[in-house]
């Protein structure tokens, strides 16, 4: 889970990372009460999931409560990179004298955790990593022995930070990477820390990733969800604890295994090429899947408005093909009239015979039976089409 820029500086408060007061406000008038609240002088900030929105001007400047009011005015409602600003952070602002990049985060490909930190933040960290790479210091992280005070001197000379801010850097680094392990996050970046004309160090926006298999015992990172931003059937497909992503197409795919669906929507966006037509959605019900798992699955992907058909490809394996034929036709019946699309079923793998048996003889109206991957897709791309 992403974390807007408010959230991120809460938890960065919270564990003492050195930051500037601030409250989020949805209207004007609320950033008005706000910046009066904090003396005036504040920085109004887009709250919106995306990076750059310094230049797509959704961070300004305010020298008063009513100038805040009127750039949160300006700002609230702004659509920037395909997010609209719903909230603003009004917050003090800093008077800075140098930008700076500092993160942690989870170095997948190396297995290990790295810190990276440049003297040249601010800029996007993407630019100087790729025109000026020697720039960007990039130091492995022992998940085992972390970052202490040591540790964190390191990396902040290898970055070439003026050495009269190696210690407050240092310390600054210590507080970020005890956010990063004890709220359990994948990245944690700050671009800018600055140095303030009077020589303080302050994290002035912050960017955090919280690691969503580390829930079970993170109780306080639910109320961080946006529910209200989340999309209504990723919603009720992670209530019903089921694998989906809703995509902008019209075939819905049901598969089981994250690899084998991963493939059908390779195949039924190959084959919806010459129909006009895409995947839908992703959704893997997993390998033991039950009947009821299959009809919470049809569920979510008929209750996507813009599906016309739907692809169920499944390769029978610990749960065999006659178990997951008799899953498909209960869930039919559990779905009753709610199951209102075509859906294109291609089933192989263990007791395949006995599988496709069952569904040739439930011989349900929606039903079509096809033997290979490729004349599934492509049957149900057609099926999608003519469905429009
Ligand atoms: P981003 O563009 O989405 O990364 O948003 P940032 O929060 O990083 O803000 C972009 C830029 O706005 C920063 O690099 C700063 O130059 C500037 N900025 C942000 N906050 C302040 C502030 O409090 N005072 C001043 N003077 N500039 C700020
Ligand atoms: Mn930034």
């Amino acid at each position: 889970m992403d974390l807007y820029e408010y959230q991120a500086r809460d938890l960065f408060a919270k564990h003492g990372v050195p930051v500037l007061d601030g409250a989020v406000a949805d209207t004007a008038e609320q950033a008005r009460e706000i910046a009066e609240r904090f003396g005036g002088h504040v920085v109004v900030k887009a709250q919106v999931k995306v990076g750059g929105r310094g230049k797509a001007g959704g961070v300004k400047l305010a020298s008063d409560p009513a100038d805040a009011a009127e750039k949160a005015g300006q700002i609230l409602g702004m659509d920037i990179k395909g997010h609209t600003v719903h909230r603003v952070l009004i917050a003090q602002s800093a008077e800075i004298a140098e930008e700076y990049y500092v993160s942690f985060l989870l170095d997948r490909s190396n297995r290990t955790f790295l810190a990276m930190a440049s003297v040249e933040g601010g800029v996007e960290i993407e630019v100087v990593a790729a025109t000026k790479p020697e720039a960007l210091a990039r130091i492995p992280i022992s998940a085992i022995e972390g970052v202490d005070e040591a540790k964190a001197r390191e990396i902040a000379q290898a970055a070439k930070f003026p050495a009269e801010l190696i210690d407050p850097i240092a310390h600054v680094l210590v507080k970020l990477w005890e956010v990063f392990t004890t709220e359990d996050a994948t990245l944690v970046e700050v671009n800018p820390l600055v140095k303030t004309k009077d020589g303080k160090v302050l994290a002035l926006d912050g960017k955090v990733t919280l690691d969503d298999n580390a829930e079970f015992r993170q109780a306080d990172h639910a109320a961080l969800e946006d529910s209200a931003s989340a999309d209504p059937l990723e919603a009720k497909a992670k209530a019903l604890n089921l694998n989906y992503v809703k995509l902008d197409g019209e075939v819905g795919i049901i598969g089981n295994g994250a690899g084998l669906v991963m493939s059908t929507l390779d195949v039924v966006a190959y084959a919806g090429e010459k129909h006009g037509v895409k995947p839908a959605n992703f959704l893997d019900i997993g390998g033991g899947a039950s009947a009821e798992v299959m009809a919470n699955g049809l569920s979510v992907v008929l209750g996507d408005a813009d599906v016309r058909s739907v692809f169920v490809n499944v390769f029978g394996g610990i749960t065999a093909c006659d178990a997951v034929a008799d899953g498909i036709v209960a869930a039919l019946k559990i779905l009753g009239a709610e199951a209102t699309k075509p859906l294109v079923v291609r089933l192989d793998g263990n007791n395949v015979v006995e599988g496709r048996r069952i569904l040739t003889e439930a011989a349900h109206p929606l039903v079509t039976l096809v033997d290979t991957m490729d004349d599934a897709a492509a049957k149900a791309a057609e099926l999608a089409a003519v469905g429009a």
